[in-house]
């Protein structure tokens, strides 16, 4: 048994060792990347913008107790 799993970049389906890369199963960090940033504009799309209405919950967040939110 070979130990080796070559398997096809997601993106680019070039063929690559799996394990052979730290950003395995992708080919490149390059790849890796790209994928990374359709996640990222799905992301962008299903959101909707922010309204100021959106802020007006913020009135009953618990400043104080232990989940109080915490500000770089
Ligand atoms: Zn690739």
């Amino acid at each position: 048994m070979s130990e080796k799993a070559v398997v096809p970049c997601p993106i680019c389906k070039q063929p690559s060792e799996f394990f052979a890369e730290p950003v395995g199963p992708f080919c490149s960090n390059r790849c890796k990347m790209v994928d990374f940033g359709k996640w990222m504009n799905e992301e962008y799309v299903i959101s909707e913008p922010l309204r100021p209405d959106h802020f007006e919950d913020l009135d009953d967040l618990d400043m104080e107790g232990p989940n109080a939110p915490r500000y770089m």
